[in-house]
């Protein structure tokens, strides 16, 4: 009897098409994703799941499916979303896409290093509402990057990226914080491994590149941003946890930072109601990290690799492990 897989939204054909000739699929076929109680009705039954980053995978999520799940496949490479304690307990593989994603992401980051500093967002606005009058010498002026001091918060495969293209492309210097020493950072891009709190007295540009865990949950906060120079910016492409909202809209309101550059947010979409839509020097771009055609395509190949393996009993390419 063929396997039975639930897929929790449209991912790129070729992968579904793989994955069709092999098991029993179920895809969940609206832009939108399922309900939770969608998702419950769905997962009943399943020897698999290919999850995405807003599915909560948990204890309720692997009871229903039945003691029969052997694999949840994420296609991201954050996992923040699933409990990955419980699926081990349970005897449940986990799986994620790492590698494939890394230049897509921190060309993202990279954007809005740039869209931030030398406020893009401003700019557009301005001459889409044909408020562009004149060449004027003192409107929208943004901060000069080279030679800035650039702080990776998490010096892993996003940050290194980053961290190469603003270091040979701007010469900046890099300085990171990591739970370990990374020698390839230190010896191709003089970077110095310092605390948290050196990192934001110092850094020009504060980039956030950890994995979103308990210990990063509202990392950047009232106390964490009032240590950084009035002059810096913020930019985040990790998960929107990591930043505690309300303290960031304050400080950019107050002009405790110069700017910020958002690629998540917490929750997301971002609520209509929230205020930093307002906040001029507050770049908010819906979580595009990854998405090019040929990064989809190689994060659905990765996804469906790992879900195949953990389905007929074999190690998975691309494991979480805790
Ligand atoms: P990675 O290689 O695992 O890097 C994560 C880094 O965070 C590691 O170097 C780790 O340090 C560090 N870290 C963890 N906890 C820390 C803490 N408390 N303080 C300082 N550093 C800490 O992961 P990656 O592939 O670069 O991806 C990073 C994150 O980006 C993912 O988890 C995901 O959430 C996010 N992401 C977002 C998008 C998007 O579309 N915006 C796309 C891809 C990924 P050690 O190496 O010392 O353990």
């Amino acid at each position: 009897m063929k396997k039975k897989i639930f897929v929790c939204r449209r991912i790129p054909e070729l992968a579904l098409k793989r994955l069709a000739a092999e098991v029993e699929l179920d895809v969940w076929p609206d832009e939108l994703p399922p309900s939770r109680s969608e998702l419950l009705k769905h997962v009943k039954g399943c020897d698999g799941i290919l999850s995405l980053l807003s599915d909560r995978m948990d204890a309720e999520v692997f009871e229903q499916a039945g003691s029969q799940l052997r694999v949840v496949s994420n296609y991201a490479v954050g996992f923040n979303n699933i409990d990955v304690r419980e699926a081990h307990q349970r005897g449940i593989k986990v799986g994620n896409t790492p590698g494939v994603l890394t230049e897509a992401t921190a060309d993202i980051a990279a954007g809005l290093i740039l869209a931030t500093a030398r406020r893009f967002s401003e700019s557009l606005e301005q001459v889409k509402r044909l408020e562009w009058k004149t060449w004027d010498p003192l409107g929208l002026l943004g901060l000069e990057l080279r030679g800035a001091t650039l702080g990776i918060v998490g010096m892993g495969r996003i940050g290194m990226a980053l961290a190469k293209r603003m270091h040979y492309g701007w010469d900046m210097n890099v300085i990171y914080t990591a739970r370990s020493d990374k020698p390839d950072a230190e010896t191709l891009l003089s970077a110095k491994r310092v605390n948290l709190e050196t990192l934001l007295r110092r850094a020009d540009i504060v980039s956030l590149h950890a994995d979103y865990n308990p210990s990063t949950h509202h990392l950047i906060n009232s106390t964490t941003l009032g240590l950084m120079k009035s002059s810096a910016i913020l930019i985040n492409t990790a998960r929107g946890g990591l930043i505690d909202q309300s303290a960031l809209y304050h400080a950019l309101k107050h002009g405790k930072i110069w700017g910020a550059g958002l690629d998540v947010t917490d929750p997301e979409p971002l609520p209509s109601d929230s205020p930093l839509r307002e906040i001029a020097r507050c770049v908010i771009l819906p979580h595009i990290g990854s998405a090019t055609v040929e990064t989809r395509q190689a994060m659905a190949d990765i996804a469906v690799n790992n879900l195949l393996a953990g389905l007929h009993g074999r190690p998975l390419p691309h494991e979480v492990r805790l």
